[in-house]
C-alpha cells in the first residue's frame, strides 16, 4: 500500500485542462480569472466580496492591515493553531494575546476571552481572531455579542472550514467566512486544505470600505480608478496611495481554484462520510477520545463541522505516532501550540500559561482526512489503530 498522508490534495484531468487553457491565454497574471474565482467563491461562501490573495498569510496580513492593527493593538487568538493566525498581529506591530482553548472543542474558549478582556480596562483590546480549528465553525454569533461589547473587530480565520456552517439562535445556517458577524474571513488554498491551487488564499467580507482597502493593499497599494484620482492626469497616471505590497495570486492558479470549487461540495461530503467511519469505529473505544465525534452518532443530526482535519487523543500519542509511520501511515500533531515557540517565549509567554491547550496538544494526533482516502486506506487505518490499542493495553 502507498503511504497514507494526513491530508491530500485531489487533482483531475478537468483542473489540469483549466490550467492549460490558461496558459494558453493572454494572461497569467492580472486577467479576468482572478476575478470570477473571487466571484464564485463568495456565491459559495455566501459573502459579498472576496479578495484573492498570494496565500493565506497574507490574506491575514492584508486583514490586519485594512483593520487598523498597529503597535498599539492587542489582538486576541487562540493557541491550538497555525502560528500565521498569530504572525498576522506581530505584521502590524501588535500585540498578540492568547487565551485557553475549550479542551470539550479545541476551539477559543468564550469564557476564557471575556476573562482577559475583564481584566483590563475597556479600550485595551483591539480584536479577535477566532479560528475554526479542524473544520469545526466558532460561535461567531456569541463572538460577535462579546466583540460589541468591548467594541473589538472580529477576523475570523476560515482556513479549515470552506462550506463549514454553525446554526445561530433564530436557526440558520451561518457559513464560515459569511460576513455576517465577523467583518473579515481568510481561507488558504494550501495543498492540504480543502480547495487546492499549490499557494493561494482568500479574504472575504461584507463589508465595502474593507473590501476597497484591500484591493488597494494587494496591488502595491495602487490604483488606477479614475475616481480615486484628480481628472484629467493623463492615461499612464495612477498613484500609490497606500504602502501597500504585491499579494496578487496568478490567473494560473485562480484557473485551478475556479475548477476545484466546482468540486468543494462533493469533497466535504466525502469528508463527512470519512468522519462518520472513524467515528463509528472508535467510539467504543476506551483509551482514545474523539475530538468533537460528530453529531450524527447521538441525534443524526448534521453538524456543519468541516473536517479540515479528524483529530483523536490519547494517552500515548508518541507511541501511536510512531507505530503508525511504521505502517507508513503519516499522522499529524496540530497544532503545537504557538505560545510555546522561541519566538512567543521571547515575547514573554511560557509553558504553563495555557493548560487545556499544553494538556490537548499532549494527546491529540490528526488522522488521515482527505476525499480521495479510500475505503480500504481507512480500513487500514482503522485497523492498524486498533491493534495498537490492544498492544498497549496488554
Ligand atoms: C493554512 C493555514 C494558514 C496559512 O495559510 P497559507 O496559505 O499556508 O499561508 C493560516 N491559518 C490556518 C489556521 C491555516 O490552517
Amino acid at each position: 500500500m502507498q503511504p497514507i498522508p494526513y491530508g491530500k490534495q485531489q487533482i483531475t484531468e478537468e483542473d489540469i485542462q483549466a490550467v492549460i487553457q490558461t496558459l494558453q491565454s493572454d494572461f497569467l497574471t492580472q486577467g479576468p480569472k482572478i476575478e470570477e474565482f473571487e466571484t464564485k467563491f463568495a456565491h459559495y461562501i455566501g459573502c459579498e466580496y472576496a479578495v484573492a490573495v498570494a496565500n493565506g498569510t497574507a490574506a491575514l496580513h492584508l486583514s490586519v492591515l485594512a483593520l487598523g492593527v498597529n503597535e498599539q493593538s492587542n489582538v486576541i487568538t487562540t493557541p491550538i493553531t497555525f502560528v500565521a493566525s498569530a504572525n498576522c498581529v506581530r505584521y502590524g506591530g501588535g500585540n498578540v494575546c492568547f487565551a485557553d482553548i475549550d479542551p470539550a472543542t479545541g476551539l477559543l474558549d468564550i469564557e476564557k476571552v471575556r476573562e482577559l478582556l475583564e481584566s483590563k480596562p475597556k479600550g485595551f483590546f483591539t480584536g479577535i481572531v477566532p479560528v475554526d480549528f479542524a473544520g469545526l465553525p466558532v460561535d461567531l454569533e456569541a463572538f460577535r455579542q462579546l466583540a460589541d461589547e468591548f467594541n473589538l473587530w472580529l477576523l475570523e480565520d476560515a482556513c479549515h472550514a470552506p462550506g463549514g456552517y454553525f446554526v445561530d439562535k433564530i436557526g440558520q445556517k451561518q457559513n464560515c467566512g459569511n460576513g455576517k458577524f465577523a467583518d473579515l474571513a481568510i481561507f488558504s488554498f494550501h495543498p492540504v486544505k480543502h480547495i487546492a491551487t499549490g499557494e493561494g488564499g482568500m479574504i472575504t467580507t461584507n463589508n465595502r470600505e474593507l473590501y476597497d482597502k484591500l484591493i488597494l493593499l494587494r496591488t502595491h497599494g495602487i490604483t488606477k480608478k479614475p475616481e480615486l484620482l484628480p481628472p484629467d492626469k493623463g492615461g499612464w497616471y495612477y498613484e500609490m496611495q497606500e504602502l501597500g505590497y504585491n499579494y496578487r495570486i496568478p490567473d494560473i492558479l485562480t484557473a485551478l481554484g475556479i475548477s476545484q470549487l466546482q468540486r468543494a461540495d462533493a469533497g466535504l461530503q466525502r469528508r463527512r462520510q470519512i468522519a462518520i467511519r472513524y467515528d463509528a469505529a472508535f467510539r467504543k473505544e476506551a483509551n482514545l477520545t474523539i475530538l468533537n465525534p460528530a453529531a450524527y452518532l447521538a441525534d443524526k443530526t448534521e453538524t456543519g463541522h468541516a473536517y479540515h482535519l479528524y483529530v483523536i487523543q490519547v494517552k500515548n500519542r508518541r507511541g501511536l505516532y510512531d507505530y503508525l509511520r511504521q505502517h507508513q501511515i503519516y499522522a499529524q500533531v496540530h497544532y503545537i501550540p504557538v505560545h510555546t515557540m522561541p519566538y512567543y517565549q521571547r515575547l514573554g509567554w511560557k509553558p504553563g500559561d495555557f493548560p487545556a491547550a499544553e494538556n490537548y496538544y499532549e494527546h491529540c494526533l490528526s488522522l488521515p482526512m482527505y476525499p480521495t482516502l479510500t475505503e480500504q486506506e481507512q480500513e487500514f487505518v482503522i485497523h492498524q489503530i486498533k491493534t495498537w490499542l490492544t498492544n498497549e493495553a496488554n
